[in-house]
């Protein structure tokens, strides 16, 4: 962002202000994704541009939903920066176009929400061209977005200048360390409910961190990859080759769970047990790591240099199963010369609620799309950015 000249220009800043609302209200319940691009917003309203700032908001598919607009994040971007910004309708027509061309220098303005236009996600040409027409420059700071090919992210780099905004930038050097030259020793430390999601990015890191220490649902098919009783939900029979691939493949460099809390119902309420891994009872489920497991995993996370996090180590929304997750982020709270990086929205949210954020080196915006960074795929959102003219 920093290599163009904005000063008097409009720019068309594309965030992610796709935020999470209190269950059927157009309350914000959390709004660090607006928070994450105010030193976008402001460099560029100091540097004289103006701004015409456009994001989507949940799943409209195409069409006007009503109580999905973006009224609410623009309200909410207003009073954190103290300024006005004006709604600006559409997101494309004659009338969005008249609001935009009337703003002058260090102006804002807000286009409805992107997917409420069936161009947005078909990555249509047309629509691709019609926003373009709004702005002179395309600055995208919506790193959370970039993992799609739609037109606001992709279609439209073609046809203005196309920079990166702070935000992204920040996001991709940070997730881009643990790729290239981490400082060592590098661990990553994966969890979550499923490992069809995450083999790939679990096979991406063991190439380039150290070690990787597995908790969370994750944990099951490693355990019956070694022949023994994962308890119920049975993995699938594909998660469980996988994972018997990359232990074949990667040996001791996979750190499991020694042992797990168990319970035989999936409820805030069921009664939490300690079983050794090689023990777990028939028709139990894993909930989180044992605290042999976190102990162990908190001494790795206090000799490593470098740690990258995904996915909480149990149901960590609930307090009988939120230990492990607790152990391994008060660990690297607890190291502050740590390089730390948290990527995925429930690892976020789990970080958030020890109130742990501050601690953590850079906390990753983006679920999918840092998944996908770190599975080593190439983002559609980034590759259609302008290269460095050095
Ligand atoms: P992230 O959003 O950080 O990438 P995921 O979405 O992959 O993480 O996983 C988080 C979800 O996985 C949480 O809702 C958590 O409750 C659930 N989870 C973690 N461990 C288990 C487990 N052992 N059994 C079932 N669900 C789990
Ligand atoms: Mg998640």
């Amino acid at each position: 962002m920093a290599d163009v000249d904005t000063a008097g220009r409009k720019c068309l800043l594309r965030v992610d202000f796709n935020v999470p609302f209190e269950p059927g209200e157009q309350t914000i319940s959390d709004d660090s994704r607006i928070r994450a691009a105010l030193p976008t917003i402001s460099y560029l309203i100091q540097q004289g541009a103006s701004l015409i700032i456009c994001t989507h908001l949940g799943r409209p598919k195409g069409r006007v939903v009503p109580g999905m607009g973006t009224e609410p994040v623009r309200l909410r971007l207003a009073r954190l920066l103290d300024a006005e910004v004006a709604p600006a309708g559409g997101p494309v027509g004659p009338e969005t176009a008249k609001v935009v061309s009337r703003l002058r220098a260090g102006q804002i303005a807000m286009l409805e929400n992107l997917r409420f236009h069936p161009g947005e996600e078909a990555n249509d040409p047309a629509f691709a061209r019609e926003l373009a027409s709004l702005a002179d420059i395309f600055v995208n700071d919506a790193f959370g977005a970039a993992h799609r090919a739609h037109a606001s992210t992709a279609g439209i780099a073609r046809r203005l200048p196309a920079v990166a905004g702070l935000l992204m930038t920040q996001e991709l050097e940070m997730l881009g360390r643990i790729l290239e030259e981490p400082d060592r020793p590098a661990l990553a430390v994966i969890g979550g409910a499923k490992v069809t999601d995450k083999i790939g990015v679990v096979q991406n890191l063991l190439d380039k961190v150290d070690k990787v220490l597995i908790g969370g649902g994750m944990s099951a098919a490693f355990i019956a990859a070694q022949g023994m009783n994962p308890g119920e939900p049975r993995p699938s029979r594909s998660d469980v080759e996988a994972a018997k691939t990359l232990l074949d493949a990667y040996g001791s460099r996979i750190s499991l769970p020694d042992d797990v809390i168990v319970a035989f119902a999936f409820s805030a309420e069921a009664e939490a047990r300690v079983a050794a891994a090689d023990q777990i009872p028939n028709g139990a489920l894993i909930l989180d790591i044992g605290p042999s497991a976190a102990a162990r995993y908190a001494d790795e996370i206090g000799r490593a240099r470098t740690v990258l996090w995904n996915g909480p180590m149990g149901v960590a929304e609930w307090e009988r199963f939120a230990a492990g997750t607790r152990t391994v982020a008060n660990a690297i709270a607890a190291k502050p010369s740590l390089v730390s990086v948290i990527g995925g929205g429930s690892t976020a949210e789990a970080v958030a609620k020890f109130d742990l954020t501050e601690k953590m080196t850079h906390v990753s915006t983006g679920g999918g799309a840092s998944l996908e960074f770190l599975e080593g795929k190439t983002l559609p959102g980034v590759a259609a950015l302008d290269e460095r003219s050095a």
